[in-house]
């Protein structure tokens, strides 16, 4: 998957609400992100893809990224929301 398709993905999931904007709260001392040698049997939450390496957990569940996954989800929720496209005249 190419990676500005990735960036779509994770634009529409920050949109609906399938991802995150903020990591999680924890508390302090506590590691907010746990890179994990490998996680069985679960997805990607950005590309659905297997064998996710990072881990982020929620109250409400953990999400698991690919490093590189990681890092657009990391891009695009700081980004700030795109305005809407400039209307064609
Ligand atoms: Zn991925």
């Amino acid at each position: 998957m190419r990676d500005s398709d990735l960036r779509e993905r994770v634009r529409a999931r920050l949109h609906d609400g399938t991802l995150q904007h903020n990591l999680p709260m924890v508390q302090p001392g506590q590691q907010v992100i746990s890179t994990i040698a490998l996680v069985r049997d679960m997805l990607c939450s950005v590309c659905g893809g297997a064998d996710p390496r990072m881990k982020l957990q929620y109250p409400a569940g953990a999400f698991y990224f690919h490093n590189p996954c990681y890092q657009i989800w990391d891009d695009e929720r700081s980004a700030p929301t795109p305005s809407t496209m400039p209307a064609l005249s």
